[in-house]
C-alpha cells in the first residue's frame, strides 16, 4: 500500500515544507499472521487498558523473532554466524531494486527468470506473489537458488529480499540459499509485501531490533521512490 504525508516543521529557525511518498512493505502484525509451522505464533497480552479503568494502556508480546517482515541473523543458519545485535546496519539502509519474477509455485528463482533486467543496486528485492496472504500459510512459495545468490554477490549485492517466508523452500533442511548468503557475507529480508510496488529503484530502510543473541528480528520495512523527494530531508 502506498501512503503519503506532508509535513511542515521548524528546523534551525526556518520553516521547511516537505512531502514524501513511500511504500510500507511490512504486513500487519497480529495473532492472525502466519508463522512457519511449529514456530511460536504472535500473541499480545493486554495488561492494562483505559476500557477497564486503568490509567494507561499496556501490553506484552510473545512471538517468534521470524515474524512477518524480518531479517535473519547468520546465527540462524550457521553455527559460527553472527547474532542480530552485532550485524552491521549498512545491509538494511540504502539503495534497493525491486524485480518481479514469474515461475511455477515452489520453485527456486534463477537468473533466467529475470533476463534483460540489469542489477543496479546493492539490495535486490524479488516479487514472486507466491505467498499471497500473510495470514494464511502456504508451503509452495518461491525461494532462491544458491547459484543466483552467488551470482548476485559477484555483482556487488549485499542483501536479498523476498515476499515469501524463507529464502529456501519450506521443506529444505540443507538451506542451500541461506548457506550461499552466509558464504558471501550477505543479509536477507523475508516476509515482505511487494504487491503494490512497481519494479524499479528505491531507498530501503528495514532495521532489525538489537536483540542480544537474537537469531532474527522483525523489521518495519519501507521503500522510498528513488529520484523523488529526499527522504532524509522530510
Ligand atoms: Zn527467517
Amino acid at each position: 500500500m502506498e501512503t503519503g504525508f506532508s509535513a511542515e516543521f521548524v528546523l534551525n529557525k526556518s520553516v521547511v515544507t516537505s512531502s514524501m511518498e513511500y511504500y510500507d512493505i511490512s504486513p500487519v502484525i497480529s495473532e492472525k499472521l502466519a508463522v512457519f509451522p511449529g514456530d511460536t505464533a504472535f500473541k499480545r497480552r493486554v495488561v492494562m487498558d483505559f476500557g477497564h479503568g486503568h490509567h494507561i494502556g499496556l501490553s506484552s508480546i510473545e512471538t517468534t523473532v521470524h515474524l512477518g517482515a524480518h531479517v535473519d541473523a547468520p546465527s540462524h543458519y550457521h553455527a559460527q554466524g553472527q547474532t542480530i545485535d552485532s550485524r552491521g546496519l549498512h545491509y538494511y539502509l540504502g539503495n534497493a531494486q525491486v524485480i518481479s519474477v514469474q515461475l511455477p509455485r515452489g520453485e527456486r528463482i534463477r537468473a533466467e527468470h529475470f533476463t534483460g533486467v540489469a542489477i543496479s543496486a546493492k539490495r535486490v528485492l524479488f516479487k514472486t506473489r507466491s505467498f499471497p496472504d500473510p495470514n494464511h500459510w502456504n508451503d509452495d512459495f518461491n525461494s532462491f537458488s544458491p547459484e543466483l545468490i552467488h551470482d548476485l554477490a559477484k555483482k556487488g549485492v549485499i542483501l536479498v529480499g523476498i515476499d515469501t517466508p524463507s529464502c529456501d523452500p519450506a521443506t529444505s533442511k540443507l538451506l542451500e540459499a541461506h548457506q550461499a548468503i552466509f558464504k558471501n557475507n550477505m543479509a536477507n529480508l523475508e516476509g515482505l509485501i511487494l504487491d503494490e510496488v512497481p519494479d524499479g529503484m528505491y531507498h530501503l530502510v528495514a532495521l532489525p531490533l538489537r536483540i542480544e543473541g537474537g537469531d532474527a528480528s522483525p523489521v518495519r520495512a519501507v521503500l522510498w521512490k528513488k529520484g523523488g523527494s529526499d527522504p532524509w530531508n522530510s
